[in-house]
């Protein structure tokens, strides 16, 4: 069995300074080769403790990965702690470090050079391995059977070193990962709706709720994990993003590009999220004309030409005003399809009849509009992601059937 565990050290990570990230993503990248992850830990800057829960795992998973704690400073001391681990002293290696003191010139070169008392350093037996973007070298070694990899803690550096010279090295695993985005419905209904997949022996089922969004993650061996991914497609084939999204936005981008079909957007309560979320998504530029964010009634009613009456018969949160909306920006950029926001997304501004959380859309489709208006809970932030998770999954839809229902 594959099996690897992660150590991330660094005082700062547990203060809550700086986040974890490095472990996180290498484990994204040992599960996608059939790698089982079993402990991620954030350690102090302490020789002792990082050796101590080492010790714990040397000889029992194949593979121990460090981020942190090569660089220049007194609290970088992953080093010293797996020299102790190892029993063996440290080695200055000039000769790996000249490549990298050759990077730089300037003040620059001085600083680095004055470092490679430490920098340079690592542990007689183990491996130097070239720090392309930084001056720490890093390092690896084995011990016990397990294989042990010390990365800068820098997150470009720690990527760039794990992606040369550690994962194109580990052969697969056995267990395969599939990832499957269900959207439209609750995690406490999808939970009932697919409860077959337990019966699926050897998969881990991990259910990861997002605003409107629940993604489905399958561990196990490939044939198995395959008959458990054509039994949710079978179950509720109309509500799985297609494969190869990883987000409602890329799921838009993809389905549009594949009718051809461009789209634009009027939004108000989510001040332009929605374009952020599209255009976060490379190749958007084939689909997304543009954008308004009319956050006033005045820039509703002079760029989208939303009928003053509709305004203040309706109020600006109305499926009234978000239809005019939509058929405004889409007469305005001209595209395919237009999808509006219009709500409250708090704390102030709710009403009896309208609370906060109340947020109306429209799409505006080559045959007609559609209007939808839900009630959302949580703070301005859940609500606004939610209003974007929400429009973006309409806005999908009505791409795929080509048409919105009418209102
Ligand atoms: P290096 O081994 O490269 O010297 P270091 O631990 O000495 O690493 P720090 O100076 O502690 O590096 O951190 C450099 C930057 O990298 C900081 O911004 C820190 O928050 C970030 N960083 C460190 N470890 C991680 C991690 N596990 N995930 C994400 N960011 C991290
Ligand atoms: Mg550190």
């Amino acid at each position: 069995m594959k099996k690897a565990a992660l150590f991330a050290v660094g005082d700062e990570l547990l203060a809550g300074i700086g986040r974890e990230g490095n472990c996180a993503w290498l484990a994204g990248k040992l599960s996608e080769i059939g790698w089982e992850v079993v402990v991620i830990q954030v350690l102090p800057d302490e020789v002792e403790a990082i050796v101590s829960d080492l010790e714990q795992w040397v000889g029992k998973v194949s593979l121990i990965v460090l981020s942190g704690g090569l660089g220049p400073t007194h609290d970088d001391l992953t080093r010293e702690a797996i020299a102790k681990l190892l029993g063996s002293p440290l080695m200055l290696r000039e000769d790996l470090y000249t490549p990298i003191l050759a990077r730089y010139s300037g003040p620059i070169r001085g600083a680095v050079e004055m470092s490679k008392g430490k920098q340079a350093m690592i542990p007689e037996g183990a491996e130097g391995i070239y720090n392309p973007l930084g001056s720490a070298l890093a390092f690896k070694a084995n011990h016990k059977g397990t294989h042990i990899f010390a990365l800068p803690g820098v997150p470009r550096e720690f990527k760039a070193i794990a992606e040369e010279s550690l994962l194109p090295f580990l052969s697969r695993g056995e267990n395969v990962r599939e990832v499957i985005k269900v959207v439209g419905w609750p995690e406490s209904t999808l939970k009932d709706k697919v409860k077959g997949l337990l019966d699926f022996e050897g998969v881990k089922l991990s259910i990861l709720p997002s605003p409107n969004c629940v993604t489905l993650s399958l561990w196990g061996k490939p044939e198995v994990v395959t008959g458990a991914v054509d039994y949710v497609q079978s179950l509720i084939p109309e509500d799985i993003l297609p494969q190869g999204a990883s987000s409602l936005a890329e799921a838009v981008l993809i389905e549009a590009e594949k009718k051809h079909k461009t789209v634009s957007f009027a939004e108000s309560c989510t001040g332009g999220l929605l374009g952020a979320a599209l255009t976060e998504v490379p190749g958007a530029s084939r689909i997304f004309l543009g954008e308004v964010v009319c956050y006033s009634n005045n820039s509703k009613k002079e760029i989208l030409n939303v009928p003053e009456e509709i305004i203040i018969k309706y109020g600006a949160v109305s499926c009234q005003c978000a239809r005019a909306m939509a058929l405004g920006a889409k007469a305005l950029f001209g595209s395919s399809f237009a999808l509006s926001v219009t709500g409250i997304a708090g704390p102030d501004g709710g009403t009896a009849e309208k609370p906060v959380g109340t947020v109306c859309f429209a799409i505006a489709t080559p045959k007609g509009v559609e209007t939808f208006e839900r009630k959302f809970f949580g703070d301005r932030s859940n609500i606004r992601s939610w209003a974007v998770a929400f429009g973006l999954e309409k806005l999908w839809r009505a791409i795929r059937r080509e048409y919105g229902g009418g209102c």
